[in-house]
Protein backbone atom coordinates (compact mmCIF):
# COMPACT_ATOMS: atom_id res chain seq x y z
CA UNK A 1 0.00 0.00 0.00
CA UNK A 2 1.17 3.54 -0.53
CA UNK A 3 0.74 6.47 1.93
CA UNK A 4 -2.83 7.60 -0.10
CA UNK A 5 -3.95 3.79 1.02
CA UNK A 6 -4.27 2.52 -2.33
CA UNK A 7 -1.94 0.00 -4.08
CA UNK A 8 -0.65 0.74 -7.47
CA UNK A 9 -3.24 1.02 -10.33
CA UNK A 10 -3.71 -2.60 -11.45
CA UNK A 11 -4.40 -4.12 -14.75
CA UNK A 12 -6.94 -6.51 -14.97
CA UNK A 13 -4.60 -9.39 -15.34
CA UNK A 14 -2.03 -8.58 -12.50
CA UNK A 15 -3.85 -9.53 -9.48
CA UNK A 16 -2.61 -10.05 -5.55
CA UNK A 17 -1.63 -13.09 -4.52
CA UNK A 18 1.23 -16.00 -5.14
CA UNK A 19 1.49 -17.59 -8.66
CA UNK A 20 -0.49 -20.55 -8.15
CA UNK A 21 -3.26 -18.48 -6.38
CA UNK A 22 -3.12 -16.33 -9.22
CA UNK A 23 -3.40 -19.07 -11.37
CA UNK A 24 -6.53 -20.59 -10.07
CA UNK A 25 -8.04 -16.99 -9.69
CA UNK A 26 -11.09 -17.28 -12.39
CA UNK A 27 -10.23 -14.48 -14.99
CA UNK A 28 -13.82 -14.11 -17.05
CA UNK A 29 -17.18 -14.47 -15.88
CA UNK A 30 -17.45 -17.91 -17.62
CA UNK A 31 -14.49 -19.30 -15.32
CA UNK A 32 -16.68 -17.98 -12.19
CA UNK A 33 -18.47 -21.31 -11.13
CA UNK A 34 -21.78 -21.37 -9.42
CA UNK A 35 -23.64 -17.56 -8.09
CA UNK A 36 -25.34 -17.88 -11.30
CA UNK A 37 -27.81 -14.92 -9.85
CA UNK A 38 -24.75 -12.77 -9.32
CA UNK A 39 -23.20 -13.59 -12.72
CA UNK A 40 -26.42 -12.72 -14.75
CA UNK A 41 -27.06 -9.59 -12.96
CA UNK A 42 -23.57 -8.10 -13.78
CA UNK A 43 -23.33 -10.01 -17.29
CA UNK A 44 -26.10 -7.75 -18.11
CA UNK A 45 -25.30 -4.87 -16.35
CA UNK A 46 -21.75 -5.11 -17.49
CA UNK A 47 -23.29 -5.40 -21.83
CA UNK A 48 -25.69 -2.69 -20.93
CA UNK A 49 -22.92 -0.20 -19.45
CA UNK A 50 -20.09 -1.20 -22.49
CA UNK A 51 -22.74 -0.87 -25.37
CA UNK A 52 -23.83 2.67 -23.75
CA UNK A 53 -20.07 3.41 -23.35
CA UNK A 54 -20.53 4.28 -19.67
CA UNK A 55 -19.19 3.26 -16.53
CA UNK A 56 -20.86 0.58 -14.75
CA UNK A 57 -22.90 1.22 -12.04
CA UNK A 58 -21.35 1.03 -8.00
CA UNK A 59 -21.40 -2.48 -7.26
CA UNK A 60 -21.93 -3.52 -3.85
CA UNK A 61 -20.42 -7.44 -3.21
CA UNK A 62 -21.59 -8.81 0.33
CA UNK A 63 -21.19 -12.17 2.03
CA UNK A 64 -18.18 -14.34 3.99
CA UNK A 65 -14.98 -14.24 3.47
CA UNK A 66 -13.77 -16.41 0.68
CA UNK A 67 -16.49 -16.90 -2.13
CA UNK A 68 -15.10 -14.32 -4.79
CA UNK A 69 -15.58 -10.64 -3.83
CA UNK A 70 -12.09 -9.81 -5.10
CA UNK A 71 -12.40 -12.25 -7.82
CA UNK A 72 -15.33 -10.71 -9.32
CA UNK A 73 -13.99 -7.37 -9.05
CA UNK A 74 -11.25 -8.38 -11.05
CA UNK A 75 -13.36 -9.83 -13.31
CA UNK A 76 -15.70 -7.58 -13.58
CA UNK A 77 -12.43 -4.86 -14.44
CA UNK A 78 -11.24 -7.54 -17.02
CA UNK A 79 -14.87 -7.53 -18.85
CA UNK A 80 -15.07 -3.83 -18.95
CA UNK A 81 -11.34 -3.73 -20.10
CA UNK A 82 -10.73 -1.27 -17.79
CA UNK A 83 -8.05 -0.81 -14.72
CA UNK A 84 -8.69 -0.93 -11.17
CA UNK A 85 -7.34 -0.35 -8.32
CA UNK A 86 -7.21 -1.55 -5.35
CA UNK A 87 -7.86 -0.35 -1.63
CA UNK A 88 -9.42 -1.31 1.48
CA UNK A 89 -11.72 0.59 4.16
CA UNK A 90 -9.43 1.43 7.01
CA UNK A 91 -6.72 2.23 5.31
CA UNK A 92 -8.26 5.15 4.03
CA UNK A 93 -7.99 7.43 7.06
CA UNK A 94 -8.87 10.70 5.82
CA UNK A 95 -10.76 12.64 2.54
CA UNK A 96 -7.24 13.29 1.45
CA UNK A 97 -6.49 9.71 1.34
CA UNK A 98 -9.59 9.42 -0.78
CA UNK A 99 -9.34 12.32 -2.79
CA UNK A 100 -5.69 10.73 -3.79
CA UNK A 101 -7.46 7.96 -4.67
CA UNK A 102 -10.08 9.20 -6.61
CA UNK A 103 -8.50 12.15 -8.21
CA UNK A 104 -6.44 9.93 -11.21
CA UNK A 105 -9.25 7.62 -12.29
CA UNK A 106 -10.05 7.82 -15.64
CA UNK A 107 -13.61 6.98 -17.47
CA UNK A 108 -14.60 3.64 -16.45
CA UNK A 109 -11.80 2.74 -14.20
CA UNK A 110 -12.89 0.39 -11.14
CA UNK A 111 -12.12 1.15 -7.96
CA UNK A 112 -11.84 -1.91 -5.67
CA UNK A 113 -12.91 -1.13 -2.01
CA UNK A 114 -12.52 -4.08 0.19
CA UNK A 115 -14.05 -3.90 3.86
CA UNK A 116 -15.90 -0.74 3.09
CA UNK A 117 -17.46 -1.21 6.05
CA UNK A 118 -14.62 -0.21 8.23
CA UNK A 119 -14.46 2.91 6.06
CA UNK A 120 -14.34 6.52 8.77
CA UNK A 121 -17.30 8.17 8.83
CA UNK A 122 -16.16 11.20 7.48
CA UNK A 123 -14.26 9.65 4.55
CA UNK A 124 -17.81 7.77 3.71
CA UNK A 125 -19.38 11.32 3.23
CA UNK A 126 -16.65 12.17 0.76
CA UNK A 127 -17.33 9.68 -0.89
CA UNK A 128 -21.22 10.48 -1.10
CA UNK A 129 -20.85 13.37 -3.67
CA UNK A 130 -18.02 11.45 -5.78
CA UNK A 131 -20.62 8.39 -5.96
CA UNK A 132 -23.33 10.37 -7.30
CA UNK A 133 -22.06 13.40 -9.19
CA UNK A 134 -18.15 12.17 -9.55
CA UNK A 135 -17.14 15.67 -7.43
CA UNK A 136 -15.10 15.94 -4.34
CA UNK A 137 -14.96 18.53 -1.87
CA UNK A 138 -11.47 18.85 -0.12
CA UNK A 139 -10.31 21.08 2.56
CA UNK A 140 -7.51 23.06 1.87
CA UNK A 141 -5.61 25.00 4.85
CA UNK A 142 -6.22 24.78 8.37
CA UNK A 143 -8.11 27.19 11.09
CA UNK A 144 -9.07 30.67 9.66
CA UNK A 145 -7.56 30.70 6.30
CA UNK A 146 -9.12 26.71 5.21
CA UNK A 147 -11.40 26.68 2.18
CA UNK A 148 -12.95 23.87 0.64
CA UNK A 149 -12.01 23.42 -3.20
CA UNK A 150 -14.62 21.13 -5.70
CA UNK A 151 -12.76 18.41 -7.43
CA UNK A 152 -13.99 16.86 -10.63
CA UNK A 153 -14.12 13.00 -11.09
CA UNK A 154 -14.55 10.91 -14.47
CA UNK A 155 -16.87 8.73 -14.46
CA UNK A 156 -15.48 5.68 -12.56
CA UNK A 157 -17.20 2.85 -10.87
CA UNK A 158 -16.72 1.84 -7.21
CA UNK A 159 -16.69 -2.02 -6.51
CA UNK A 160 -17.29 -2.66 -2.98
CA UNK A 161 -17.08 -5.97 -0.52
CA UNK A 162 -18.44 -6.25 2.91
CA UNK A 163 -18.96 -9.55 4.90
CA UNK A 164 -21.92 -8.08 5.88
CA UNK A 165 -24.41 -5.47 3.80
CA UNK A 166 -26.00 -4.77 7.67
CA UNK A 167 -23.02 -3.43 8.64
CA UNK A 168 -23.11 -0.64 6.05
CA UNK A 169 -25.80 2.25 6.65
CA UNK A 170 -28.64 2.54 4.60
CA UNK A 171 -27.54 6.29 2.83
CA UNK A 172 -24.62 4.63 1.90
CA UNK A 173 -26.03 1.40 0.64
CA UNK A 174 -28.61 3.14 -1.45
CA UNK A 175 -26.07 4.66 -3.65
CA UNK A 176 -24.84 1.78 -4.97
CA UNK A 177 -27.03 0.60 -7.98
CA UNK A 178 -25.99 -2.70 -8.11
CA UNK A 179 -26.55 -4.58 -4.70
CA UNK A 180 -25.03 -8.66 -4.53
CA UNK A 181 -25.15 -10.83 -2.27
CA UNK A 182 -23.12 -14.05 -2.69
CA UNK A 183 -23.88 -17.36 -0.86
CA UNK A 184 -22.28 -20.42 0.47
CA UNK A 185 -21.31 -22.34 -2.30
CA UNK A 186 -23.64 -26.14 -2.88
CA UNK A 187 -20.54 -28.54 -2.98
CA UNK A 188 -21.40 -29.64 -6.53
CA UNK A 189 -19.97 -26.30 -7.58
CA UNK A 190 -17.01 -27.28 -5.25
CA UNK A 191 -16.72 -30.11 -7.02
CA UNK A 192 -16.07 -28.02 -10.42
CA UNK A 193 -14.04 -25.73 -8.57
CA UNK A 194 -11.81 -28.11 -7.24
CA UNK A 195 -11.85 -30.24 -10.34
CA UNK A 196 -10.61 -26.90 -12.22
CA UNK A 197 -7.81 -25.73 -9.83
CA UNK A 198 -6.77 -29.03 -9.96
CA UNK A 199 -6.24 -29.39 -13.66
CA UNK A 200 -4.32 -25.86 -13.46
CA UNK A 201 -2.19 -27.19 -10.87
CA UNK A 202 -1.71 -30.86 -12.58
CA UNK A 203 -2.92 -32.74 -9.40
CA UNK A 204 -4.54 -36.16 -10.38
CA UNK A 205 -7.61 -36.30 -9.00
CA UNK A 206 -10.85 -38.21 -9.15
CA UNK A 207 -14.22 -37.02 -9.34
CA UNK A 208 -14.82 -38.42 -6.49
CA UNK A 209 -11.56 -37.23 -4.91
CA UNK A 210 -12.99 -33.48 -5.27
CA UNK A 211 -16.59 -34.54 -4.01
CA UNK A 212 -15.30 -36.09 -0.48
CA UNK A 213 -13.16 -32.37 -0.48
CA UNK A 214 -15.39 -30.09 -1.78
CA UNK A 215 -18.43 -31.43 0.75
CA UNK A 216 -16.18 -30.80 3.30
CA UNK A 217 -14.90 -27.33 2.48
CA UNK A 218 -17.47 -25.42 4.58
CA UNK A 219 -19.03 -23.94 0.88
CA UNK A 220 -16.39 -21.61 0.64
CA UNK A 221 -13.93 -21.75 -2.71
CA UNK A 222 -11.04 -20.30 -0.61
CA UNK A 223 -11.18 -23.23 1.80
CA UNK A 224 -11.93 -25.90 -1.00
CA UNK A 225 -8.64 -24.70 -2.79
CA UNK A 226 -6.83 -24.45 0.53
CA UNK A 227 -7.98 -28.61 1.38
CA UNK A 228 -6.93 -29.11 -2.07
CA UNK A 229 -3.15 -28.83 -1.47
CA UNK A 230 -3.21 -30.23 1.63
CA UNK A 231 -4.93 -33.54 0.29
CA UNK A 232 -2.26 -33.05 -2.66
CA UNK A 233 0.38 -33.14 -0.12
CA UNK A 234 -0.68 -35.69 1.59
CA UNK A 235 -1.63 -37.71 -1.34
CA UNK A 236 1.84 -37.31 -2.70
CA UNK A 237 3.65 -38.42 0.70
CA UNK A 238 1.50 -40.98 1.51
CA UNK A 239 -0.24 -42.40 -1.88
CA UNK A 240 0.84 -42.60 -5.46
CA UNK A 241 -0.13 -38.81 -5.73
CA UNK A 242 -3.70 -39.57 -6.95
CA UNK A 243 -6.28 -37.70 -5.04
CA UNK A 244 -8.99 -39.96 -4.50
CA UNK A 245 -12.43 -40.50 -2.24
CA UNK A 246 -10.58 -42.62 0.84
CA UNK A 247 -7.13 -40.75 0.11
CA UNK A 248 -9.47 -37.02 0.80
CA UNK A 249 -10.99 -38.71 3.68
CA UNK A 250 -8.07 -40.01 5.75
CA UNK A 251 -6.26 -36.35 4.91
CA UNK A 252 -9.17 -34.64 6.04
CA UNK A 253 -9.00 -36.24 9.14
CA UNK A 254 -5.30 -35.59 9.98
CA UNK A 255 -6.09 -31.99 9.29
CA UNK A 256 -8.80 -31.84 11.77
CA UNK A 257 -11.70 -31.92 8.78
CA UNK A 258 -14.66 -33.92 9.95
CA UNK A 259 -17.27 -35.79 7.71
CA UNK A 260 -19.58 -32.72 6.87
CA UNK A 261 -16.47 -30.04 7.04
CA UNK A 262 -16.51 -29.14 10.49
CA UNK A 263 -13.22 -27.63 11.45
CA UNK A 264 -11.89 -27.78 15.21
CA UNK A 265 -13.59 -23.75 15.91
CA UNK A 266 -16.56 -25.01 14.82
CA UNK A 267 -17.02 -27.94 16.76
CA UNK A 268 -15.64 -26.01 19.36
CA UNK A 269 -18.59 -23.54 18.75
CA UNK A 270 -20.87 -25.93 19.08
CA UNK A 271 -19.46 -27.78 22.36
CA UNK A 272 -19.33 -24.84 24.12
CA UNK A 273 -23.27 -24.04 23.49
CA UNK A 274 -24.16 -27.72 23.69
CA UNK A 275 -22.20 -28.50 27.29
CA UNK A 276 -20.78 -25.15 28.89
CA UNK A 277 -23.71 -23.07 28.15
CA UNK A 278 -26.27 -26.04 28.13
CA UNK A 279 -27.68 -25.74 24.63
CA UNK A 280 -27.97 -21.70 24.72
CA UNK A 281 -28.53 -18.87 24.45
CA UNK A 282 -25.19 -17.76 24.57
CA UNK A 283 -24.63 -14.29 23.58
CA UNK A 284 -21.96 -13.84 20.86
CA UNK A 285 -19.36 -11.84 22.69
CA UNK A 286 -20.19 -14.18 25.86
CA UNK A 287 -19.21 -17.38 23.51
CA UNK A 288 -16.06 -15.89 21.48
CA UNK A 289 -14.74 -15.16 24.67
CA UNK A 290 -15.17 -18.71 26.64
CA UNK A 291 -13.55 -20.23 23.08
CA UNK A 292 -10.82 -17.60 22.73
CA UNK A 293 -11.35 -16.40 19.26
CA UNK A 294 -12.49 -13.02 17.55
CA UNK A 295 -15.99 -12.12 17.80
CA UNK A 296 -15.94 -11.21 13.90
CA UNK A 297 -14.56 -14.17 13.20
CA UNK A 298 -17.25 -16.00 15.00
CA UNK A 299 -19.93 -14.16 13.08
CA UNK A 300 -18.42 -13.92 9.97
CA UNK A 301 -16.93 -17.42 8.95
CA UNK A 302 -18.06 -20.07 11.51
CA UNK A 303 -21.63 -18.63 12.20
CA UNK A 304 -22.64 -18.54 8.84
CA UNK A 305 -21.87 -21.93 8.10
CA UNK A 306 -23.43 -23.55 11.56
CA UNK A 307 -25.91 -22.02 10.74
CA UNK A 308 -26.76 -22.83 7.30
CA UNK A 309 -26.11 -26.54 8.13
CA UNK A 310 -28.76 -26.57 10.63
CA UNK A 311 -26.62 -26.76 13.77
CA UNK A 312 -27.45 -23.55 15.07
CA UNK A 313 -29.65 -21.05 15.01
CA UNK A 314 -29.49 -16.99 16.17
CA UNK A 315 -32.26 -15.86 18.53
CA UNK A 316 -33.40 -12.42 19.89
CA UNK A 317 -31.36 -14.24 23.68
CA UNK A 318 -28.31 -15.43 21.26
CA UNK A 319 -27.22 -18.24 19.78
CA UNK A 320 -28.83 -21.56 20.39
CA UNK A 321 -27.48 -25.53 19.17
CA UNK A 322 -29.86 -26.93 17.77
CA UNK A 323 -31.02 -30.80 18.01
CA UNK A 324 -29.12 -31.44 14.88
CA UNK A 325 -25.74 -29.49 16.29
CA UNK A 326 -25.98 -31.75 19.46
CA UNK A 327 -26.37 -34.94 17.59
CA UNK A 328 -23.69 -33.74 15.56
CA UNK A 329 -21.16 -33.23 18.07
CA UNK A 330 -22.00 -36.44 20.06
CA UNK A 331 -21.78 -38.43 16.94
CA UNK A 332 -18.49 -36.96 15.39
CA UNK A 333 -15.63 -38.90 16.04
CA UNK A 334 -13.09 -36.23 16.63
CA UNK A 335 -13.94 -35.79 20.28
CA UNK A 336 -10.16 -34.43 20.87
CA UNK A 337 -11.46 -30.90 21.20
CA UNK A 338 -14.17 -31.27 23.58
CA UNK A 339 -14.16 -28.42 25.65
CA UNK A 340 -14.03 -29.27 29.35
CA UNK A 341 -13.97 -25.16 30.69
CA UNK A 342 -15.15 -23.99 33.94
CA UNK A 343 -17.37 -20.68 34.26
P1 LIG B 1 -13.34 -12.85 -1.02
O1 LIG B 1 -12.84 -11.58 -1.65
O2 LIG B 1 -14.84 -12.97 -1.05
O3 LIG B 1 -12.78 -13.08 0.36
P2 LIG B 1 -11.76 -14.15 -3.09
O4 LIG B 1 -12.28 -13.46 -4.31
O5 LIG B 1 -10.42 -13.70 -2.58
O6 LIG B 1 -12.84 -14.08 -1.91
O7 LIG B 1 -11.77 -15.71 -3.40
C1 LIG B 1 -10.96 -16.64 -2.70
C2 LIG B 1 -10.37 -17.64 -3.66
O8 LIG B 1 -11.40 -18.55 -4.04
C3 LIG B 1 -9.84 -17.02 -4.94
O9 LIG B 1 -8.45 -17.10 -4.97
C4 LIG B 1 -10.41 -17.83 -6.08
O10 LIG B 1 -9.39 -18.62 -6.66
C5 LIG B 1 -11.40 -18.78 -5.45
N1 LIG B 1 -12.76 -18.56 -5.94
C6 LIG B 1 -13.69 -17.76 -5.37
N2 LIG B 1 -14.87 -17.85 -6.02
C7 LIG B 1 -14.68 -18.72 -7.03
C8 LIG B 1 -15.54 -19.24 -8.06
N3 LIG B 1 -16.82 -18.90 -8.14
N4 LIG B 1 -15.01 -20.10 -8.95
C9 LIG B 1 -13.72 -20.49 -8.84
N5 LIG B 1 -12.87 -20.06 -7.88
C10 LIG B 1 -13.33 -19.18 -6.99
Amino acid sequence: MTSEGTDKILKPESQPGDASDQAIRPQRLDDFTGQNHVKEVLQIAIESAKRRGEALDHVLLSGPPGLGKTTLAHIIALEMQSAISVSSGPVIERPGDLAAILTPLRHQDLLFIDEIHRIAPVVEETLYPAMEDYRIDVMIGEGASARSIQLHLERFTLVGATTRTGLLGSPFRDRFGILLRLHLYEPADLTTIILRSAAILQIPITPDGAAEIAKRSRGTPRIANRLLRRVRDYAFVKGDGTITASLADQALILLGVDQLGLDEIDRMVLQTIAYVFNGGPVGLKTLAISIGEDIKTIEDVHEPFLIQSGFIKRTPQGREVTPAGKKHIESSTMKRDIVYMQI
